[in-house]
């Protein structure tokens, strides 16, 4: 039994941040290659937080037999769910919200196919209509809309989003979103060119997708590359502009051994930016990620304040609940 509940963090709260949402499967549409689009329906839906962008939830997987029935509802879902014995605990897993039609109490989410290894790229390529799921996400009236949402650009105008394949969702729907006046770059990089989708983004946001089948190179590589030159081009602007805000290392208070295999790589700034500036958001297989944190914080000195760094999944390592 499913009814509201919210996150652990967030169970002071007045009005609860997240709510749990008994939902099913109502449509599916292979999108690519590595896609497949979920549509999840259900009647509380009409209660789910609009804000999109990066907005994450938890995805309440089916355990065979008893679906869902299991989980539970409650302030302390997450504790609960914790303290059962392993048979009774359904997999949960983390993804982004792609399409939010509260009038039609849906939601669509963009699941990447990696074959059969995890719970969740193994149910989606099962799926079908009418399987019960539960989702954990924001609810409509919660007292901090932006919870589960890392894209916090303030007041910046140039910005630099570059992710991997299971950020795409989110970097599309903060494209979509941008002021008309933003200026930068996305780079997406993606397993093959029929990944490739139609992009909503400002005239001053180029938007490059990486198909790694082009390039036969590993995952990562490209994505690297095309924030090396990105960043080494807007650094040699900024100088000839005489405009150079690099900090150093020392400054950065750099913690460049993070253990990505036991830990999650998630560096958020707290502080919205209050110049029209850079603002960067990187988010993929964590080992990338961090190659990436270390080359613009430690190597290019870009304040460390103005870029999102987010680990999505770990390479050999499922996700850590
Ligand atoms: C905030 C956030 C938002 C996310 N949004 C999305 C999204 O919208 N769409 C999406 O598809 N993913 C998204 N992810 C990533 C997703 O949560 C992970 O890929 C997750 O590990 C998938 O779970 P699983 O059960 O399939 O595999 P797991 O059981 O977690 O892992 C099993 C094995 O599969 C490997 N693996 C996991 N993901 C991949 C992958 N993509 N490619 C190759 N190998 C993989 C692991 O390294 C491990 O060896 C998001 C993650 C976060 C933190």
């Amino acid at each position: 039994m499913l009814t509201s509940t919210v996150e652990p963090s967030t169970a002071a709260r007045t009005r609860p941040s997240y709510s749990t949402f008994p939902v099913s499967v109502v449509r599916l549409q292979r999108r690519s290659e590595s896609f497949v689009r979920v549509t999840f329906g259900g009647g509380s839906l009409r209660d789910f937080g609009t804000t999109g962008l990066d907005q994450r939830i938890k995805v309440i997987l089916p355990l065979p037999g008893i679906g869902v029935s299991a989980f539970p509802d409650g302030i302390d879902w997450y504790a609960s769910w914790r303290a059962l014995p392993e048979q009774l605990r359904n997999p949960i897993r983390t993804y982004t919200v792609r399409a939010v039609r509260p009038e039609a109490a849906e939601i669509d989410v963009d699941f990447v196919l990696h074959g059969d290894g995890g719970p969740a790229s193994r149910w989606v390529a099962g799926a079908a209509v009418g399987d019960e799921l539960a989702i954990v996400g924001p609810h409509v009236e919660a007292e901090d809309p932006l919870s589960g949402v890392e894209w916090r650009p303030g007041d910046a105008r140039t910005v630099l989003l570059a992710g991997d394949e299971t950020a795409a969702p989110a970097v599309c729907s903060i494209l979509a979103a941008l002021p008309r006046e933003t200026r930068g770059s996305a780079f997406i990089e993606v397993p093959c060119a029929a990944d490739i989708e139609v992009t909503d983004a400002p005239a001053g946001v180029t938007v490059t997708w990486l198909p790694r089948t082009h390039t036969r190179r590993a995952h990562g590589v490209a994505l690297s590359d095309a924030v090396r030159e990105w960043t080494a081009l807007h650094l040699a602007g900024r100088a000839a502009a005489g405009s150079v805000s690099a900090v150093s290392a020392t400054e950065q208070n750099d913690e460049d051994d993070i253990d990505i295999d036991h830990g999650i790589l998630w560096e958020v700034p707290q502080q919205r930016s209050t110049d029209d500036g850079l603002y960067a958001w990187l988010a993929g297989e964590a080992g990338a990620i961090k190659s990436l944190r270390r080359f613009l914080v430690s190597e290019s000195g870009i304040d460390r304040r103005r870029v999102a760094f987010m680990g999505y999944w770990r390479a050999g390592r499922a996700e850590l609940n």
